[in-house]
């Protein structure tokens, strides 16, 4: 599942490919973009913001520098190929963006909310998320985890699953994270922010399992890397909880689905909540 750790991984990947070479041909598949033509630029760095992919690139003769974001959603995926090497994996039908340069081709399948701006204005397209859970604090949009307490106690009434999915609140979690931190804090996914006492403690938690999943693909939430032992509730509905044995609860609104066990994580309408 593409959250902030999967996009800060992929950055990474492009970014060791990439940073430092010419782009020697480009392909944008994609209406809006199609006109592109990036050969002959730089890639100066690729990095991440929350879910949002950044690749830098700067014009060999002055010092234009331009931004292209994507963002993978549920479905997207970049891929790096050595030159010559066959495109495996994905059909091609489905791609968006080509990227080459002499050793290799970046590309980019079903990604989402490709734009293409000046560097300058990158603040237009991520200018809007909370801090980055992944991003180094102190620079713009990095990691502050007191402000994302702030933003979140912003909206008291919103459910606090709704609001770790919120990006403007803070910028990396998705569907797996938010299930498992909240089942690893025992809050029932339609707690109101209101009713959460340790907001700060969620949020501290959410930062650590992002973090110690960053430099590898599996997203692990238990300290186990074991295929099937990965995680305590997310994608497990119907199976008994690791903690207690009770059926995890699964529930879907369009891309939002939350899994959740009854029993460790009791709502508020259980008198065993108040405890
Ligand atoms: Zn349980």
């Amino acid at each position: 599942m593409p959250e902030g750790d999967t996009v800060w991984n992929t950055a990474r990947v492009l970014d060791h490919a990439l940073a430092g070479t010419a782009i020697i041909h480009s392909d944008f598949r994609v209406p809006s973009l199609a006109t592109v033509d990036l050969s002959g630029w730089y890639v100066r760095a690729c990095g991440s913001r929350g879910k949002h992919l950044l690749l830098r690139f700067t014009a060999a003769a002055d010092d234009l520098a331009m931004t292209l974001r994507s963002h993978l959603r549920m479905d997207g995926a970049w891929r790096v190929y050595a030159s010559g090497e066959p495109w495996r994996g994905r059909q091609e039908h489905n791609v968006r963006v080509v990227l080459r340069t002499l050793t290799a081709a970046a590309v980019g399948y079903h990604l989402h909310d490709l734009a293409l701006v000046p560097t300058d204005h990158e603040e237009t397209l991520v200018g809007h998320l909370g801090p980055d859970l992944l991003g180094t604090a102190g620079q713009s949009g990095g990691w502050d985890s007191a402000e994302a307490v702030r933003r979140l106690r912003a909206h008291p009434d919103e459910t606090i699953a709704e609001a770790l999915l919120d990006q403007r609140n803070l910028a990396g979690i998705g569907n797996l994270y938010k299930s498992e931190v909240l089942f690893l804090r025992g809050i029932h996914p339609t707690a109101r922010v209101s009713e959460v006492d340790n907001l700060a403690g969620v949020v501290a938690l959410a930062h650590k399992l992002l973090r110690s999943n960053c430099g590898r693909w599996t997203q692990a939430t238990t300290g186990s890397l074991r295929r099937g032992e990965e995680v305590y509730v997310y994608g497990r509905g119907g199976a008994p909880c690791r903690r207690c044995g009770t059926p995890i609860q699964r529930e879907t609104v369009g891309e939002r689905v939350t899994f959740w066990c009854p029993s460790c994580q009791p709502g508020a309408a259980d008198p065993l909540s108040s405890i």
